[in-house]
């Protein structure tokens, strides 16, 4: 499975929707949106904290990629979570950027392996439990963790595969970012916004 770094990736990813649908400028109000951002982040590493039972037992993979992986969970925590607390206006707005979080794990974990390319090494999850039937795509895009033991998490195997998400991550948060501010340039310089700022001058 992927790290936590993509996937906390994910969560911010989702948080910028939020802000994008909201019109915020989270330059200015960052720090009232801190809740926001931990929640969606928790929410798109939740699924992973399955694996924390089986550290007892000393087998990390015991209960690891099950029904926390799957579509069902998917919509259940996100349908529970909207009716205790509303991230945006709207129970199914809210519960609909909950599930985007949420379901970003599952999609990362499923173009997630050991070889990267069209290698057919995916881990499998039980993505419609509980149908025991697990999917993984055949075209894998980033490297899996190790953790089978305590030990193999420090592996430089996995070094490698977190220094590439991050890299990867990276690049597509600042593609993301570079667009939205050319966007956001190209609305403040359309004739409608410049007229209606001229208005208020
Ligand atoms: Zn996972």
């Amino acid at each position: 499975m992927a790290s936590p770094i993509a996937h906390t990736f994910a969560g911010f990813w989702t948080f910028l929707i939020l802000a994008a649908q909201l019109k915020t400028r989270l330059a200015a109000q960052w720090r009232q949106w801190l809740p926001q951002l931990g929640v969606l982040i928790l929410l798109a590493n939740l699924p992973d904290l399955d694996f924390l039972p089986g550290c007892l037992d000393g087998n990390a993979n015991h209960l690891h990629r099950g029904f926390t992986h799957s579509l069902t969970f998917a919509i259940l925590v996100p349908l529970a979570l909207s009716c205790a607390w509303r991230i945006v206006p709207g129970f199914w707005r809210s519960t609909l950027l909950y599930f985007t979080a949420y379901s970003s794990h599952l999609l990362i974990d499923f173009f997630t392996g050991t070889k990267i390319g069209w290698t057919h090494t995916g881990f499998g999850m039980p993505l419609f439990w509980p149908w025991s039937k697990e999917f993984s795509s055949p075209l894998i895009l980033t490297f899996g963790v190790r953790h089978k033991t305590f030990a193999a998490l420090f592996s430089l195997d996995n070094v490698w595969s977190c220094a590439f998400e991050l890299l990867t991550c990276s690049a597509i948060t600042a593609i993301v970012l570079v667009l939205w501010k050319a966007r956001l340039n190209s609305r403040i310089d359309s004739p409608s916004v410049k007229h209606r700022l001229a208005m208020f001058r």
